[in-house]
């Protein structure tokens, strides 16, 4: 082979990046990679359509947003819900199961009113309808919900002007369930459908001793806080047959948890869900319809397997599954097969948001260049560090990393009491992190590498600062160590050089993502790109749409982002649907009580004693007033 042959086919290529940040096998088939290096979004089945993320930013950039922007992807969220309907739709036409699929969204999931639009507005065509666990939920839901056949169901504790709105919305021919979360809720809901004289929809939910794994799992298992036991499930209804109201239970109802790795657990829950279900029908309620809740998983870091961000089935299995396990359940029993509900929340708007940002600088932890020789004085701790570093080699890492760390904690121990100069301890630092580096060096020749030196790739990573909040975008990120997908949005055709962690401008120590899928593992430092001076490097976190929204916080006081929403065509274009403006740092303040008015008033009189005390001239007043006054109209976020 020719040499120049030979440096073709050694190039990186974007296929290498796909490979290496895994985008084929996190991104459901809806993000690729393009020839030219930038990630694509790939909405339909023709998957030579495609629009590329960096494009969109240029047109984000043109409209006068900064970053750092929240993309919304509408196809994404329309995708997924014909998704779920479609594999539905096959195993019940497959199995001859006789009822059919209904879905409903979980407000609380994302409840922005433009998403709820869109899943109310594209969900027509499936019926697909809203969960409403709370009563603003529910005033959303009852006012936003757009097809008389879709359903609402109503979970979390319910009082009386719930009741009264849910009943009220049955009334005008909305398909409103009410779950009972607790015996004492039955009560009520009686009085109230009694002096309203409306009849309610009454579901029950299940506390289910099966108890799946996952980081939110603890919504199943006999300890969890929301359902009814067993016993409690035959008060109501012993109650429900006294008052001859039996006809108005028709909901079974269980919630195991989010994210549920395991099909393995989601399948033991829906076996005695069923089990239970088939009771209630033989003890003479009404029923029809058996309400799995969510949990239906999404595959953060495309691993396919039983992780905490991932999961061992595809939505296919679910439905399959699902239906089999009922049938196999009731057909024993000869009983009816109930219409199946399901409360996806994370797998219908997960893959539709994706949070970019720039970068805005960097902290490289390279090792200094060492002197030529070291004073002949230099202490002999100092002088045993330069032996070391001389003798690093593949043989003997282990043993120098050892000698290494003593010699500097020695050394530390001697300036504490102050035996060695400020001088020589940073001499030693020096000559320290040129031995780490030389060890990281070394080590890649090693098969295997000394468990004890594992964190030494994350000691040198870089540290890229990024125009974003981990509190405010990721919270799932910071508080519970979840991973999501993260990678550059562009240059993808070049070999990313660099192993680096990220920081968000928090200035917080836990304001940094550290941990990232590559190559199918869990790696504490990413691979992204050199900066280059003069030209913006944009990073994208993807599969953000469920939970982060609501869930953030305003940490230093950064508030919401831009959100941006786009609609892409079949002929590859894509039009703005929404744009809709961060929060400016007058609303944030203003959240936490403060009035911007006043503010601004009581640094106004600071600039005029200033101007009274010749401290500054009246124009100069001016200057620093209309700063003051951009500063609060302008972005919590740092802008170019
Ligand atoms: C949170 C929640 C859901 C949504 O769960 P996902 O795992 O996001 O699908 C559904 N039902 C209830 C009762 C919930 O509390």
């Amino acid at each position: 082979m020719t040499k120049v042959k030979k440096e073709m086919l050694d190039r990186w290529k974007a296929d290498d990046s796909a490979e290496l940040y895994g985008i084929r096998r996190w991104g459901a088939g809806y993000f690729d990679v393009s020839k030219n290096g930038d990630v694509v979004v790939t909405p339909f089945a023709d998957k030579s359509i495609s629009v590329s993320i960096k494009e969109i930013i240029n047109g984000v950039l043109e409209r006068g947003m900064d970053m750092p922007v929240l993309l919304r992807i509408e196809n994404l969220l329309d995708a997924q819900i014909e998704n779920l309907h479609k594999s539905f739709a096959d195993s019940i036409k497959k199995f001859g199961y006789q009822g059919n699929y209904m879905g409903v969204f979980p407000i609380k999931v994302n409840q922005q009113q433009h998403v709820i639009d869109e899943m109310t507005n594209f969900g027509s065509k499936y019926h697909h309808g809203l969960e409403a666990g709370s009563k603003a939920e529910l005033i959303v839901a009852i006012s936003m919900l757009q097809d008389e056949e879709s359903f609402i169901i109503c979970n979390g504790y319910k009082d009386e002007e719930f009741m009264d709105l849910g009943l009220y919305a049955t009334k005008i021919g909305i398909q409103c369930f009410f779950v009972l979360e607790m015996p004492g809720e039955l009560d009520l809901l009686l009085k109230r459908s009694s002096e309203l004289q409306i009849s309610p929809s009454i579901g029950v939910r299940l506390k289910l001793s099966s108890k799946a794994g996952g980081h939110w799992s603890d919504s199943g298992g006999d300890r969890s806080i929301f359902g009814l036991n067993t016993s409690q499930l035959i008060q109501v209804v012993d109650k429900l047959r006294e008052k001859n109201m039996l006809g108005c239970l028709k909901l079974l109802h269980y919630h195991l948890g989010s994210q549920i790795p395991n099909i393995r657990d989601i399948r033991a829950a829906l076996f005695e869900a069923s089990r239970v279900y088939a009771d209630l029908v033989t003890e003479g309620a009404a029923m029809g319809y058996l309400d799995l809740g969510g949990g239906l998983a999404v595959d953060y870091d495309g691993s396919k397997a039983n992780y905490q961000n991932s999961m061992n089935y595809s939505i296919d299995e679910y439905c399959v599954d699902v239906i089999e396990v009922i049938m196999n359940t009731l057909d024993e029993k000869s009983i009816r097969h109930p219409v199946i509900v399901t409360e996806s929340g994370r797998a219908t708007v997960a893959y539709s948001s994706v949070l970019l940002f720039n970068v805005l600088d960097q902290t490289r932890f390279e090792a200094q260049e060492l002197p030529n020789g070291i004073p002949d004085d230099s202490h002999e701790f100092v002088k045993n560090l330069m032996e070391t570093l001389k003798y690093v080699s593949p043989k003997n890492i282990q043993e120098c990393f050892n000698d290494a760390l003593y010699y500097r904690d020695e050394v530390m121990q001697k300036f504490k009491h102050g035996d060695l100069s400020l001088r020589e301890r940073s001499l030693a630092e020096t000559i320290f992190w040129n031995i780490i580096n030389a060890i990281a060096r070394e080590k890649k020749k090693l098969k295997n590498i000394p468990a004890a030196l594992d964190g030494i790739d994350s000691a040198l990573a870089d540290i890229y600062y990024c125009n974003f909040s981990v509190f405010q975008s990721l919270p799932d990120s910071w508080a519970i160590g979840h991973i999501f997908p993260v990678l550059p949005v562009h240059h993808l055709n070049e070999e990313p050089t660099r192993n680096v962690i990220i920081a968000d401008i928090t200035c917080d120590c836990d304001g940094k993502i550290n941990h990232f899928t590559s190559y199918g593992d869990i790696k504490d430092t990413l691979p992204l790109h050199e900066l280059k001076d003069n030209e913006e490097y944009y990073i994208g976190v993807f599969l953000v749409g469920a939970y982060q929204e609501t869930l953030g916080d305003l940490h230093n006081l950064m508030g919401d982002t831009n959100v941006v929403s786009v609609s892409i065509n079949t002929k590859g274009d894509y039009d703005f649907v929404r744009e809709i403006e961060g929060d400016s740092v007058a609303d944030v303040l203003s959240y936490v009580e403060y009035q911007p008015k006043t503010l601004l008033e009581q640094f106004r009189e600071k600039a005029e004693k200033g101007v009274r005390s010749k401290k500054i001239t009246v124009s100069e007043r001016r200057k620093i007033l209309t700063a003051f006054e951009n500063g609060l109209n302008g972005y919590t976020y740092f802008e170019r």
